[in-house]
């Protein structure tokens, strides 16, 4: 049986921010469920629901030396169906207001990193892969290249590194590869690029695979418009870089068993959808009638595609569609939001906020989901939205290229509408076609029915992620 441990700063239902979180809860029971025995390993955070850690129980604590630091390092562990995790305790590092955006990122982070390698032989748990993901564990195959693999017991662990978001690279002054990495001056060149530090640019040259989360990302990284200045450093490691599509836990987002949502349904049951599309209209106090419910739900920052929106907002509110829209972020944009509220009282409504139940009962309520991001690693809201019959109007940019098929009446086929190039009017013509489309009943049936079928589970992509880690 293969041994994994998925090393990840956040994973559902424990601790989620972002998709990463949603990864780290479904993968590794997707791969437990297809045979191996994966293990997770995160942070024990102050922001994990007290009712998700109270029954813990504590395995060992111990001191980790982390340049000239001696830190306490307690290791705590839960398990959950098939899958094991095991949470590093550390009071200063993670009891914290944020999970991320703290001074001090660096230290906890190589702190965690340096945890998850000192931790294995303590439980007795030596993967054939340690699997790390993103930059704030990008780490571990650094340390494990350059340190551990000399060290016994370590020397058959191979590493592969995830890129769920090229944008957030872990870049840090040069005086952390001595002060708080612990890590002398011949290291530099494996971690320094440009005028610093660079964290998934060292994972990136040590991991024996690299992975990013849709096979279209694996190939727009190459470009300078999507790599974010890591482009060069990619196409030397080509031969070592492949795209696995994510998938969701479709236990945790299923419309017929979600307690979230007002009527649970089914593909069988689809019809009583429009049920929850009342509720939600009550709940957000928006006024019944005919016209579709368009959604979106996500982080406002610039590459969720806000921008083109802003621009095109009268204009969305002029095809007589209703907007409901649930995210939190730059300020600019929640502003934004804010301010049309107030002007498009009947029709639109901004939620500044995170709140996982909402989200569900928005995807459960809508007809039609917008994201028109500028770039999209993989992007799970449009998986959910289709699980829950409900379109996705996509940007078609990476994951959301890969798994957004535009629907073509003539033949029937396709699960939601895409716009090819990241142009406000490309958006709004899209929007116009979704709306269309929502009124055209038989064909708006036919498309959501498609949506619903879509294969968005993680079994495609479980069996790839095994394949990899057979092959290193
Ligand atoms: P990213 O990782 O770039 O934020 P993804 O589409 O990969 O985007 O994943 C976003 C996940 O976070 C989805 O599960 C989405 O429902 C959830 N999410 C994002 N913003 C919010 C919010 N404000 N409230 C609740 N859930 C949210």
């Amino acid at each position: 049986m293969k041994k994994i441990l998925f090393a990840a700063s956040e994973a559902a239902p424990f601790i989620k921010v972002g998709g990463l979180g949603d990864v780290a809860g479904a993968l590794p029971k997707a791969l437990c469920e297809a045979g191996a025995d994966c293990r997770v390993i995160l942070p024990l955070y102050s922001s994990i629901p007290w009712e998700k850690r109270e029954d813990l129980t504590p395995l060992m604590h111990f001191d980790i030396r982390n340049a000239w630091r001696e830190q306490y390092c307690g290791v705590l562990t839960k398990k959950v169906g098939k899958v094991t995790y095991y949470f590093i305790d550390n009071e200063y590092y993670f009891n914290r207001y944020r999970v991320y955006g703290e001074a001090d990122d660096a230290e906890r982070f190589a702190f965690f990193s340096r945890a998850v390698l000192e931790v294995l032989p303590r439980v007795g748990f030596i993967p054939d892969v340690l699997h790390a993901n993103d930059w704030h564990t990008a780490l571990i195959p650094v340390l494990q290249d350059c340190e551990y693999c000399h060290r016994e017991g370590y020397g058959n662990i191979k590493t592969v590194f995830t890129i769920h978001n090229i944008e957030f690279q872990g870049k840090f002054d040069p005086y952390i590869l001595g002060s708080v990495f612990g890590l002398d001056e011949s290291k530099k060149p494996m971690l320094f690029y440009g005028d610093c530090i660079n964290l998934m640019k060292g994972a990136i040259e040590t991991a024996h695979a690299v992975t990013t989360v849709s096979e279209s990302y694996a190939g727009e990284i190459l470009d300078p418009y999507f790599s974010c200045g890591l482009h060069h450093i990619l196409a030397a490691r080509q031969f070592k870089v492949c795209g696995i599509t994510n998938g969701i836990d479709t236990d945790v987002f299923d419309p017929a068993t979600d307690k979230n949502i007002a009527t649970n349904y089914s593909y069988e049951t689809r019809s009583q959808k429009f049920r929850n599309k009342k509720a939600l209209r009550a709940e957000m106090n928006l006024p019944a009638g005919d016209m579709p419910l368009l959604a979106l739900v996500g982080r406002l920052t610039h590459q969720k595609g806000l921008d083109l929106l802003r621009m095109e907002f009268e204009n969305v509110m002029a095809t007589g569609a209703q907007m409901i829209l649930l995210g939190t972020g730059d300020a600019e944009y929640e502003e934004f939001f804010r301010e049309m509220q107030g002007r498009y009282p009947d029709a639109f409504r901004a939620i500044i906020g995170f709140d996982a139940a909402l989200a569900q009962r928005i995807y459960a309520g809508a007809d039609l989901f917008l994201i028109p991001s500028k770039f999209e690693p993989c992007g799970l809201t449009q998986m959910i939205s289709m699980r829950y019959g409900t379109l996705p109007v996509v940007h078609a940019v990476g994951g959301l290229r890969d798994t957004v098929i535009p629907y073509d009446p003539t033949t029937g086929k396709g699960n939601g509408v895409n716009f090819l190039t990241y142009d406000s009017g490309d958006m709004m013509d899209a929007i116009r076609r979704a709306v269309k489309l929502y009124y055209d009943k038989p064909n708006y049936a036919k498309a959501k029915a498609n949506a619903m079928r879509t294969d968005v589970s993680w079994k495609q992509s479980a069996g790839k992620y095994l394949a990899l880690y057979e092959r290193i």
